[in-house]
């Protein structure tokens, strides 16, 4: 058997009349950029999410720094997240000129340990990003707490959470302001890059639109430095097409997650912990195993692909080197990188691979 990690294609297959046809309106019209599909897509995440307002923009990284531009986050300032995420998370503060400061997991789901953060915080701490890893909200509450005592701003990472929940509100509304992405292989993907940014604060949407468009107050008169940080008319036609069959994908999405753990339960691994009050997106099955390389070439020799999400936790990367941090700073991100391994996950995953997969593991 070849196993397919992701099955883009299959996906694509689904939907194709669909998407060819939409695709093919916006050709006919050729309003590539800020086209009405744009903001049909945009009201169509707030009527999905609960958010006031969903802003897309051009991939789930440019989200972040809409985000955080919004909050003026600035040289000088601290930024707390996880060391155990994609580069992107903690990138995107130095990007900036502020600093990154990690705070090590939660050893059950690989989030952000709510219970080490307030240690972290200083004068110059402004904002608290939780990542929503492998499709699981942080303890949104708790980080919220926390942030409202101490007056910080909290921007939620969602990009592989996107439709997740927490108390049974979508990460999306969560926090000050909330980001996804639409890359191809999140939960929702478009056809190429793209991202979203949600918000309840009216006055914080206002600055984001105008962020993306190269902080235009009106054309080629510019109230802030901003970007060109759009998502294109042709993905958000896709996305619109998409959007419409998520519920269900997110459905078959849990369905193969409890699949996975009935059949490998009782194995030597360590299976994924969703909290109770929790619903993951499942952008990754990620267990834990000892000896992973092993294991990983011997499922590749079994046509089984597994990816490792991730092996190097950020404090050790050296595009961080500068910040001074040493291995053993954060225990857990440190072995769970060591040890996480990623199994094939899809919506279209079906019985009998998941069968094939569990018994060689
Ligand atoms: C994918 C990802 C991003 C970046 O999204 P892009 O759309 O690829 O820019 C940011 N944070 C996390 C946690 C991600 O998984």
């Amino acid at each position: 058997m070849k196993i397919d990690f992701a099955k883009l294609q299959d996906q694509y297959q689904l939907y194709k009349t669909e998407i060819d046809e939409a695709i093919h309106v916006v050709l006919d019209k050729s309003n590539y950029i800020m086209g009405e599909e744009v903001s049909q897509l945009e009201e169509s995440l707030q009527e999905f999410t609960g958010a006031k307002h969903a802003i897309t923009c051009s991939s789930g990284t440019d989200a972040l720094l809409l985000a955080m531009m919004a909050l003026d986050i600035k040289p000088g300032d601290e930024v707390i997240t996880t060391p155990f995420t994609f580069i992107a998370t903690a990138e995107t503060i130095a990007f900036l000129g502020a600093t990154p400061v990690f705070v090590d997991i939660d050893e059950k789901t690989y989030n952000i340990n709510p219970d080490l953060i307030e240690a972290k915080i200083t004068s110059k701490t402004k904002a608290i990003i939780p990542v929503s890893l492998y499709g699981q909200p942080a303890d949104m509450q708790k980080i919220q707490d926390i942030a409202n005592k101490h007056n910080l701003k909290v921007i939620i990472d969602g990009a592989q959470s996107f439709g997740s929940t927490f108390n049974n509100m979508t990460d999306s509304v969560w926090g000050d302001i909330s980001t996804t992405s639409f890359f191809p292989a999140k939960p929702l993907g478009c056809f190429g890059d793209g991202g979203a940014v949600f918000t309840d604060n009216e006055e914080i949407a206002e600055k984001i639109k105008s962020l993306r468009v190269h902080g235009q107050s009106k054309r080629y008169h510019h109230k802030y430095i901003g970007m060109g940080g759009r998502l294109d008319t042709i993905q958000a036609t896709i996305l619109n097409v998409k959007l419409k069959y998520y519920k269900k994908d997110l459905a078959l999405r849990q369905e193969v997650a409890s699949k996975y753990t009935k059949a490998l339960s009782g194995k030597d691994l360590i299976l994924p912990f969703v909290a109770k009050n929790v619903t993951s997106a499942w952008a990754q099955y990620s267990v834990r195993v000892k000896n992973r390389d092993n294991i990983q070439s011997s499922l590749k020799e079994n046509g089984i692909p597994t990816a490792v999400h991730y092996p190097m936790p950020l404090h050790l990367q050296e595009c961080f080197e500068y910040l001074g941090y040493k291995k053993g700073d954060f225990p857990i991100s440190e072995i769970v990188s060591e040890e996480i391994m990623s199994l094939p996950m899809n919506p279209y995953l079906t019985d009998e691979e998941i069968k094939y997969i569990s018994n060689r593991l």
